[in-house]
Protein backbone atom coordinates (compact mmCIF):
# COMPACT_ATOMS: atom_id res chain seq x y z
CA UNK A 1 0.00 0.00 0.00
CA UNK A 2 1.10 3.46 -1.43
CA UNK A 3 1.79 5.57 1.62
CA UNK A 4 -0.44 8.91 2.22
CA UNK A 5 0.85 12.30 1.86
CA UNK A 6 1.12 14.26 5.12
CA UNK A 7 -1.02 16.73 6.23
CA UNK A 8 -1.28 19.50 8.48
CA UNK A 9 -4.88 21.35 9.22
CA UNK A 10 -5.38 24.87 10.80
CA UNK A 11 -8.34 25.80 12.27
CA UNK A 12 -9.03 29.43 12.32
CA UNK A 13 -11.20 31.52 15.12
CA UNK A 14 -11.51 34.77 13.80
CA UNK A 15 -12.61 36.00 17.28
CA UNK A 16 -11.36 38.31 19.97
CA UNK A 17 -12.34 40.48 22.76
CA UNK A 18 -10.81 43.95 21.89
CA UNK A 19 -8.92 44.29 18.90
CA UNK A 20 -5.58 44.90 20.22
CA UNK A 21 -3.91 47.87 18.78
CA UNK A 22 -1.29 46.89 16.32
CA UNK A 23 -3.10 43.41 15.13
CA UNK A 24 -3.73 43.32 11.70
CA UNK A 25 -5.23 39.53 11.72
CA UNK A 26 -8.76 38.40 10.45
CA UNK A 27 -9.97 38.96 13.78
CA UNK A 28 -12.80 40.74 15.44
CA UNK A 29 -15.24 41.22 18.59
CA UNK A 30 -18.00 39.06 18.23
CA UNK A 31 -21.34 38.19 20.37
CA UNK A 32 -21.88 34.74 21.44
CA UNK A 33 -24.67 34.35 18.91
CA UNK A 34 -22.51 34.89 16.31
CA UNK A 35 -19.54 32.59 17.80
CA UNK A 36 -22.60 30.13 17.54
CA UNK A 37 -23.04 30.70 13.91
CA UNK A 38 -19.75 30.93 12.94
CA UNK A 39 -19.24 26.99 14.27
CA UNK A 40 -22.40 25.89 12.76
CA UNK A 41 -20.83 27.50 9.30
CA UNK A 42 -16.80 25.88 10.05
CA UNK A 43 -18.58 22.21 11.40
CA UNK A 44 -20.48 22.31 7.91
CA UNK A 45 -17.42 22.90 6.01
CA UNK A 46 -15.17 20.58 7.96
CA UNK A 47 -17.85 18.05 6.88
CA UNK A 48 -17.32 19.24 3.10
CA UNK A 49 -13.29 18.65 3.60
CA UNK A 50 -13.45 14.92 5.46
CA UNK A 51 -13.20 12.78 2.06
CA UNK A 52 -9.91 15.20 0.83
CA UNK A 53 -8.60 14.72 4.28
CA UNK A 54 -9.16 10.87 4.22
CA UNK A 55 -6.83 10.77 1.72
CA UNK A 56 -3.75 12.19 3.70
CA UNK A 57 -2.27 10.78 6.86
CA UNK A 58 -2.79 14.33 9.63
CA UNK A 59 0.47 14.94 11.15
CA UNK A 60 -0.40 18.35 13.17
CA UNK A 61 -3.73 20.04 13.94
CA UNK A 62 -3.62 23.74 14.78
CA UNK A 63 -6.33 25.80 16.07
CA UNK A 64 -5.67 29.90 15.52
CA UNK A 65 -7.09 32.78 15.09
CA UNK A 66 -7.95 35.02 16.59
CA UNK A 67 -8.09 33.90 19.86
CA UNK A 68 -9.28 30.31 20.28
CA UNK A 69 -9.85 30.51 23.92
CA UNK A 70 -12.86 32.53 23.47
CA UNK A 71 -15.16 29.82 22.01
CA UNK A 72 -17.01 28.06 24.69
CA UNK A 73 -16.12 24.70 25.92
CA UNK A 74 -19.89 23.55 23.94
CA UNK A 75 -18.79 25.24 20.98
CA UNK A 76 -15.22 24.15 20.64
CA UNK A 77 -16.46 20.66 20.88
CA UNK A 78 -18.88 20.83 18.02
CA UNK A 79 -15.77 21.24 16.22
CA UNK A 80 -13.08 18.56 18.00
CA UNK A 81 -16.55 16.13 17.36
CA UNK A 82 -16.34 16.84 13.50
CA UNK A 83 -12.11 16.20 13.56
CA UNK A 84 -12.49 13.51 15.79
CA UNK A 85 -12.01 10.50 13.39
CA UNK A 86 -8.33 12.76 12.57
CA UNK A 87 -6.90 12.63 15.66
CA UNK A 88 -4.88 10.32 17.21
CA UNK A 89 -2.20 10.22 19.82
CA UNK A 90 0.74 11.02 17.78
CA UNK A 91 0.01 14.34 16.32
CA UNK A 92 0.80 17.56 17.56
CA UNK A 93 -2.38 18.97 18.18
CA UNK A 94 -1.54 22.80 19.24
CA UNK A 95 -4.49 25.47 20.60
CA UNK A 96 -3.77 29.32 20.98
CA UNK A 97 -5.12 31.22 23.91
CA UNK A 98 -4.84 34.74 25.09
CA UNK A 99 -4.73 35.62 28.98
CA UNK A 100 -7.98 37.02 30.05
CA UNK A 101 -10.06 34.50 28.07
CA UNK A 102 -8.51 31.62 29.59
CA UNK A 103 -10.01 29.42 32.67
CA UNK A 104 -9.17 26.06 34.48
CA UNK A 105 -12.16 24.22 33.36
CA UNK A 106 -11.05 25.45 29.61
CA UNK A 107 -7.43 24.30 30.15
CA UNK A 108 -8.78 20.72 31.49
CA UNK A 109 -11.27 20.48 28.36
CA UNK A 110 -8.82 21.47 26.06
CA UNK A 111 -6.19 18.88 27.58
CA UNK A 112 -9.03 16.14 27.53
CA UNK A 113 -9.77 16.34 23.95
CA UNK A 114 -6.76 15.81 23.26
CA UNK A 115 -4.62 19.03 22.16
CA UNK A 116 -1.10 18.36 23.51
CA UNK A 117 0.53 22.19 23.04
CA UNK A 118 -0.53 25.50 24.22
CA UNK A 119 0.56 28.49 22.77
CA UNK A 120 -0.15 31.96 24.77
CA UNK A 121 0.28 35.21 23.15
CA UNK A 122 1.89 37.12 26.36
CA UNK A 123 3.33 40.07 23.90
CA UNK A 124 5.04 41.76 26.82
CA UNK A 125 5.53 40.92 30.44
CA UNK A 126 5.35 45.04 31.27
CA UNK A 127 2.00 46.22 32.52
CA UNK A 128 2.42 49.05 30.43
CA UNK A 129 3.68 47.74 27.02
CA UNK A 130 0.62 45.60 27.51
CA UNK A 131 -1.88 48.71 27.94
CA UNK A 132 0.12 50.32 24.96
CA UNK A 133 -0.74 47.15 22.74
CA UNK A 134 -4.33 47.62 23.47
CA UNK A 135 -3.72 43.65 25.29
CA UNK A 136 -6.93 43.10 27.59
CA UNK A 137 -4.70 41.44 30.29
CA UNK A 138 -2.14 41.87 32.91
CA UNK A 139 1.11 39.90 33.33
CA UNK A 140 -0.67 38.41 36.61
CA UNK A 141 -3.62 37.22 34.55
CA UNK A 142 -0.79 35.21 31.87
CA UNK A 143 0.64 34.09 34.78
CA UNK A 144 -2.16 32.35 36.56
CA UNK A 145 -3.01 31.01 33.14
CA UNK A 146 0.23 29.35 32.91
CA UNK A 147 0.25 27.86 36.39
CA UNK A 148 -3.67 26.80 35.49
CA UNK A 149 -2.17 25.31 32.12
CA UNK A 150 0.70 23.07 33.97
CA UNK A 151 -1.49 21.42 36.49
CA UNK A 152 -3.80 20.88 33.92
CA UNK A 153 -1.43 18.47 32.40
CA UNK A 154 0.40 20.99 29.55
CA UNK A 155 3.47 19.78 28.88
CA UNK A 156 4.34 21.83 26.06
CA UNK A 157 3.63 25.76 25.77
CA UNK A 158 4.64 28.39 24.08
CA UNK A 159 4.50 31.97 25.00
CA UNK A 160 4.58 34.69 22.24
CA UNK A 161 6.82 37.96 22.94
CA UNK A 162 7.21 40.76 20.84
CA UNK A 163 10.29 42.91 20.47
CA UNK A 164 11.01 46.87 19.25
CA UNK A 165 7.51 48.13 21.00
CA UNK A 166 6.61 51.88 21.17
CA UNK A 167 8.90 53.14 24.88
CA UNK A 168 10.16 49.89 24.98
CA UNK A 169 14.07 49.95 26.37
CA UNK A 170 16.45 47.15 26.13
CA UNK A 171 15.70 46.69 29.80
CA UNK A 172 12.00 46.59 29.94
CA UNK A 173 12.53 43.79 26.78
CA UNK A 174 14.87 41.83 28.99
CA UNK A 175 12.77 42.01 32.15
CA UNK A 176 10.07 40.40 29.99
CA UNK A 177 12.07 37.60 28.68
CA UNK A 178 14.06 37.01 31.78
CA UNK A 179 10.35 36.58 33.80
CA UNK A 180 9.20 34.43 31.05
CA UNK A 181 11.91 31.98 31.12
CA UNK A 182 11.76 31.82 34.90
CA UNK A 183 8.65 29.60 34.31
CA UNK A 184 10.53 27.36 31.94
CA UNK A 185 8.02 27.08 28.88
CA UNK A 186 9.01 24.78 25.75
CA UNK A 187 9.14 27.12 23.16
CA UNK A 188 9.68 30.82 22.57
CA UNK A 189 8.29 32.74 19.73
CA UNK A 190 10.02 35.83 19.78
CA UNK A 191 8.93 38.80 17.04
CA UNK A 192 9.73 42.00 16.53
CA UNK A 193 7.13 44.07 15.85
CA UNK A 194 5.85 45.69 12.30
CA UNK A 195 3.49 48.64 11.73
CA UNK A 196 0.82 47.21 10.02
CA UNK A 197 -1.46 49.25 7.72
CA UNK A 198 -5.04 49.23 8.67
CA UNK A 199 -4.11 49.56 12.90
CA UNK A 200 -4.20 52.07 15.37
CA UNK A 201 -0.10 51.52 15.32
CA UNK A 202 -0.44 52.36 11.78
CA UNK A 203 -2.12 55.90 12.56
CA UNK A 204 0.06 56.47 15.68
CA UNK A 205 3.38 55.90 14.55
CA UNK A 206 4.02 55.36 10.64
CA UNK A 207 6.50 57.59 9.57
CA UNK A 208 7.02 58.43 13.01
CA UNK A 209 9.85 56.58 13.86
CA UNK A 210 11.30 59.09 16.65
CA UNK A 211 8.71 57.38 19.02
CA UNK A 212 9.98 53.66 17.99
CA UNK A 213 13.41 51.93 19.46
CA UNK A 214 15.64 53.44 17.33
CA UNK A 215 17.38 50.71 15.32
CA UNK A 216 20.56 49.96 17.41
CA UNK A 217 18.24 49.40 20.27
CA UNK A 218 16.17 46.98 18.22
CA UNK A 219 19.33 45.42 17.23
CA UNK A 220 20.33 44.74 20.97
CA UNK A 221 16.79 43.45 22.02
CA UNK A 222 17.45 40.95 18.99
CA UNK A 223 20.94 40.06 19.74
CA UNK A 224 20.12 39.69 23.62
CA UNK A 225 17.35 37.06 22.75
CA UNK A 226 19.52 35.11 20.61
CA UNK A 227 22.24 34.80 23.14
CA UNK A 228 20.03 34.89 26.72
CA UNK A 229 17.56 31.67 25.08
CA UNK A 230 20.90 30.11 23.51
CA UNK A 231 22.39 30.28 27.40
CA UNK A 232 19.16 29.13 28.86
CA UNK A 233 19.58 25.40 26.91
CA UNK A 234 16.89 26.93 24.02
CA UNK A 235 17.59 25.94 20.28
CA UNK A 236 16.65 28.34 17.37
CA UNK A 237 15.29 26.05 15.00
CA UNK A 238 13.26 28.98 12.93
CA UNK A 239 14.66 32.98 12.42
CA UNK A 240 12.04 34.19 15.36
CA UNK A 241 11.55 30.84 16.97
CA UNK A 242 13.52 28.90 20.13
CA UNK A 243 12.56 25.42 21.51
CA UNK A 244 13.95 22.85 24.12
CA UNK A 245 14.97 20.10 22.33
CA UNK A 246 12.03 17.86 20.79
CA UNK A 247 9.64 20.71 21.57
CA UNK A 248 9.65 22.41 18.18
CA UNK A 249 6.68 23.53 16.56
CA UNK A 250 5.74 20.36 13.83
CA UNK A 251 3.10 22.56 12.57
CA UNK A 252 5.26 25.47 11.89
CA UNK A 253 7.99 23.04 10.63
CA UNK A 254 5.98 21.55 8.46
CA UNK A 255 4.79 24.63 6.81
CA UNK A 256 8.17 25.51 6.18
CA UNK A 257 9.12 22.16 5.00
CA UNK A 258 6.72 22.48 1.75
CA UNK A 259 3.79 19.91 3.30
CA UNK A 260 0.62 20.36 2.29
CA UNK A 261 -1.79 22.14 4.38
CA UNK A 262 -6.01 22.47 4.84
CA UNK A 263 -6.93 26.34 6.51
CA UNK A 264 -10.33 25.45 7.58
CA UNK A 265 -12.41 28.92 8.74
CA UNK A 266 -12.84 31.89 7.95
CA UNK A 267 -9.99 33.24 5.35
CA UNK A 268 -7.89 30.68 6.27
CA UNK A 269 -4.60 29.25 3.92
CA UNK A 270 -4.16 26.20 2.06
CA UNK A 271 -1.58 24.75 0.33
CA UNK A 272 -2.95 21.32 -1.53
CA UNK A 273 -1.49 19.28 -3.95
CA UNK A 274 0.70 22.25 -5.44
CA UNK A 275 -2.69 24.65 -5.68
CA UNK A 276 -2.59 27.49 -2.59
CA UNK A 277 -6.06 29.05 -2.47
CA UNK A 278 -7.70 30.61 0.69
CA UNK A 279 -11.32 30.71 2.22
CA UNK A 280 -14.08 33.19 1.78
CA UNK A 281 -12.94 36.13 4.30
CA UNK A 282 -16.12 37.81 4.58
CA UNK A 283 -18.21 36.41 7.36
CA UNK A 284 -21.59 36.30 6.79
CA UNK A 285 -20.93 34.63 3.52
CA UNK A 286 -18.83 32.73 5.12
CA UNK A 287 -21.96 31.44 7.44
CA UNK A 288 -23.83 31.48 4.32
CA UNK A 289 -21.97 29.39 1.99
CA UNK A 290 -20.75 27.06 4.54
CA UNK A 291 -24.55 26.21 5.49
CA UNK A 292 -25.06 25.89 2.03
CA UNK A 293 -22.06 23.61 0.81
CA UNK A 294 -20.96 26.18 -1.34
CA UNK A 295 -17.40 26.14 -2.33
CA UNK A 296 -15.31 28.92 -0.43
CA UNK A 297 -12.14 28.61 -2.17
CA UNK A 298 -10.87 31.89 -3.52
CA UNK A 299 -7.61 33.30 -5.07
CA UNK A 300 -7.11 29.60 -6.60
CA UNK A 301 -3.61 29.40 -7.91
CA UNK A 302 -1.67 26.27 -9.43
CA UNK A 303 2.09 27.05 -8.54
CA UNK A 304 4.04 26.53 -11.13
CA UNK A 305 7.37 25.07 -10.87
CA UNK A 306 9.75 28.25 -10.73
CA UNK A 307 6.99 29.18 -7.78
CA UNK A 308 7.23 26.25 -6.16
CA UNK A 309 11.55 26.37 -6.40
CA UNK A 310 11.16 29.61 -4.94
CA UNK A 311 8.88 28.61 -2.02
CA UNK A 312 11.17 25.89 -1.29
CA UNK A 313 14.49 28.17 -0.71
CA UNK A 314 12.48 31.20 1.16
CA UNK A 315 10.33 28.61 3.79
CA UNK A 316 13.49 26.06 3.78
CA UNK A 317 15.88 28.78 4.55
CA UNK A 318 14.43 30.19 7.65
CA UNK A 319 14.83 26.74 9.31
CA UNK A 320 18.17 27.05 11.09
CA UNK A 321 19.28 23.51 9.57
CA UNK A 322 18.23 24.75 5.92
CA UNK A 323 17.38 22.96 3.12
CA UNK A 324 18.48 19.49 1.70
CA UNK A 325 20.47 19.92 -1.96
CA UNK A 326 19.18 16.46 -2.88
CA UNK A 327 15.69 16.92 -1.29
CA UNK A 328 15.57 19.75 -4.24
CA UNK A 329 16.66 17.62 -6.90
CA UNK A 330 14.37 15.01 -6.34
CA UNK A 331 11.42 17.26 -5.73
CA UNK A 332 12.05 19.08 -8.90
CA UNK A 333 14.32 16.83 -11.04
CA UNK A 334 16.35 19.41 -11.59
CA UNK A 335 20.13 20.29 -9.61
CA UNK A 336 20.46 23.15 -6.80
CA UNK A 337 23.08 23.92 -8.72
CA UNK A 338 21.77 24.46 -12.08
CA UNK A 339 19.06 26.79 -11.19
CA UNK A 340 20.57 28.68 -8.39
CA UNK A 341 24.41 28.16 -8.71
CA UNK A 342 25.43 31.72 -9.41
CA UNK A 343 23.14 33.00 -6.71
CA UNK A 344 24.22 30.60 -4.07
CA UNK A 345 28.04 31.42 -5.06
CA UNK A 346 27.16 35.22 -4.46
CA UNK A 347 25.96 34.60 -1.21
CA UNK A 348 28.40 32.34 0.03
CA UNK A 349 31.63 34.60 -0.87
CA UNK A 350 29.07 37.52 0.82
CA UNK A 351 29.24 35.49 4.12
CA UNK A 352 25.26 35.29 4.13
CA UNK A 353 24.94 31.33 3.24
CA UNK A 354 26.88 28.47 3.77
CA UNK A 355 27.11 24.52 2.27
CA UNK A 356 27.22 21.95 4.72
CA UNK A 357 26.69 18.48 4.15
CA UNK A 358 24.81 18.84 1.72
CA UNK A 359 23.00 20.88 2.79
CA UNK A 360 22.33 24.91 2.11
CA UNK A 361 21.56 27.18 5.20
CA UNK A 362 21.92 30.84 6.68
CA UNK A 363 25.15 31.84 8.20
CA UNK A 364 24.97 33.95 11.32
CA UNK A 365 24.95 36.78 9.45
CA UNK A 366 22.80 35.81 7.11
CA UNK A 367 19.98 34.95 9.52
CA UNK A 368 20.46 38.98 11.05
CA UNK A 369 19.35 40.41 7.39
CA UNK A 370 17.18 37.22 5.86
CA UNK A 371 15.03 39.28 4.08
CA UNK A 372 17.31 40.73 1.77
CA UNK A 373 19.00 37.00 1.28
CA UNK A 374 15.52 35.31 0.93
CA UNK A 375 14.67 38.03 -1.91
CA UNK A 376 17.73 36.60 -3.61
CA UNK A 377 15.92 33.06 -4.55
CA UNK A 378 13.25 34.72 -6.92
CA UNK A 379 13.75 33.82 -10.61
CA UNK A 380 12.94 35.63 -13.40
CA UNK A 381 9.90 34.34 -15.75
S1 LIG B 1 -5.54 38.82 20.56
FE1 LIG B 1 -4.21 38.38 18.80
S2 LIG B 1 -5.58 38.11 17.06
FE2 LIG B 1 -6.76 39.09 18.71
S3 LIG B 1 -6.64 41.24 18.25
FE3 LIG B 1 -4.98 40.79 19.68
S4 LIG B 1 -3.20 40.31 18.38
FE4 LIG B 1 -5.03 40.25 17.09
Amino acid sequence: MSKKRELGIYVHIPFCIKKCNYCDFLSAPATKQVQKYYVDGLTEQIKQYKNLIREYEVRTIFFGGGTPSVLEIKELERIIEQLEEFINDEQEITIEANPGTLTKEKLMFYKKSGFNRLSIGLQSANEKELKLLGRIHTYEDFLQNYIDARESGFENINIDLMSALPGQTKDTYEESLKKVLMLDPEHISAYSLIIEEGTKFYDWYYGREDLLPDEDTEREMYYFTKKYLKEKGYQRYEISNYAKQGFESRHNLSYWSGTDYLGLGLGASSLIKGTRFQMESDLETFCQGALQGKNLERDKIELTKREQMEEFMFLGLRKMEGIEEREFSSQFQVELEEIYGAVLEKLIDEGLIKKRQNRVLLTEYGIDVSNVVLSEFLLSE
